[in-house]
């Protein structure tokens, strides 16, 4: 890799936060000779990296602003598991079916391939399914991962590269001199920095805040469940009107959900139970699906739906990193993202997510 060592050398860069996109900078800036703190107010993958569904999907409907980054999270990925095999990245495939599939197949040149296949195709590659339709589209190229343990993996590749990690330690506000920022004010003291990074998620818009400068994300909720099932019900990655679950090695079972309301039946446990009603309607040898957990997770959304990406235009000094789907985005985003901080390079993937397309100036 290039590493611009002499650039790198003593910039000290905090980094806020230590979900899947902070931990994926700390490991990138770190690897290229930053000085890097990483400051995370509870533990390690505490905030929604740890209710992730965590599938590598590429795939957009539609004219997509950031067809060159999410077209290039896959490869980002792979780059990222052969300097560090405990991401233990599981690249299945995914397989999608609705209403829908008829319609033509993506088109963008940049996104992962994507095939329609057939019902005897589909019962290929999963056996289990007992109402499989007529055709689905395949992404052979796309994947999962345990979304905990690929931050922790990347995290422990981080301080390998001198990362310090501070959990349980809230940034509490700025330190800045004129209109430049110089280090945070945390629940530990003052830590002084040449750049702050906020990979804070939702606890984003109440930091910017703070330096007058209002990010719209919103805080979307999504259900995110686990149950204990027998393995090999599921092989790929399936994503249909009635479910979307993966499984992993051991046997887990993973679903996501949309969030409806907050009345009693709509409540985690009870979609919970509802999901695991739909994935045995829908499995041949699903015997017993239990509930081990089922949890509302705050996914942050940017109001146009892009990642906010760069430095802050009235600020000097702070760079924000906040995107939907953080998990897909976050191998690509930090090895971009390290090298528009460490080596001035800027990224023309990331030109359509600068924070000031919101502020006006
Ligand atoms: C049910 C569900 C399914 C999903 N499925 C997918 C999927 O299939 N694919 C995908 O790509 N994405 C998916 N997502 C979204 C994905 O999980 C998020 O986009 C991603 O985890 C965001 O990571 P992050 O590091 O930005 O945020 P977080 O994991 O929330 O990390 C931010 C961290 O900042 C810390 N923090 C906040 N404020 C402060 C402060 N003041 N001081 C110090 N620390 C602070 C928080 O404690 C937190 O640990 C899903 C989400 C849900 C809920």
């Amino acid at each position: 890799m290039e590493v611009d060592m002499a650039n790198a050398q003593g910039k000290r860069v905090v980094i806020v936060g230590a979900g899947i996109v902070g931990a994926s900078l700390a490991y990138h800036l770190a690897d290229k000779g930053a000085n890097v703190t990483l400051v995370e107010a509870e533990g390690i993958a505490s905030g929604v990296t740890g209710r992730s569904f965590a599938w590598i999907n590429t795939r957009y409907a539609g004219p997509d602003p950031i067809a060159e980054l999410r077209g290039a999270a896959i490869k980002a990925y792979r780059r990222l598991e052969s300097r560090l095999p405990d991401l233990n990245i599981r690249w299945t495939g995914a397989l999608s079916f609705n209403a829908k599939t008829n319609e033509a197949l993506p088109v963008s040149g940049k996104q992962a391939p994507v095939n329609r296949v057939s019902r005897s195709q589909i019962l290929g590659l999963e056996p289990n399914l007992k109402h499989p339709p007529q055709s689905a589209l395949y992404a052979a190229d796309e994947g999962a991962l345990d979304a905990v343990a690929a931050t922790h993996a990347l995290i422990a590749g981080a301080q390998a590269y001198g990362a310090k990690i501070l959990t349980q330690t809230r940034v509490l506000g700025f330190v800045t001199q004129g209109a430049k920022v110089t280090g945070v004010d945390t629940t530990m003291g003052i830590i002084d920095a040449d750049v702050v990074v906020l990979a804070a998620g939702t606890g984003i818009t109440k930091l910017t805040d703070m330096l007058e400068v209002s990010l719209p994300v919103e805080a979307s909720p999504a259900i995110f469940i686990r149950y204990k099932s027998q393995p090999n019900l599921v092989h790929t990655l399936i994503s249909s009107p009635e479910m979307e679950v993966r499984q992993s090695s051991d046997g887990t079972l993973l679903a996501a959900e949309d969030y409806l309301d907050d009345t009693i039946e709509s409540q985690p446990a009870a979609i919970a139970l509802r999901t695991a009603g739909t994935i045995q309607n829908q499995l041949h040898g699903t015997g017993s699906i239990n509930v081990q957990l089922a949890c509302v997770g705050l996914r942050p959304i940017p109001a146009d739906g892009l990642p906010i990406i760069g430095y802050l235009p009235n600020v000097a000094g702070v760079y924000v990193c906040v995107m939907h789907p953080g998990v897909t985005l976050a191998a690509i985003v930090g090895l971009l993202a390290s090298e528009e901080i460490i080596n001035d390079k800027v990224a023309s993937a990331l030109c359509s997510c600068r924070p000031d397309r919101f502020l006006q100036m």
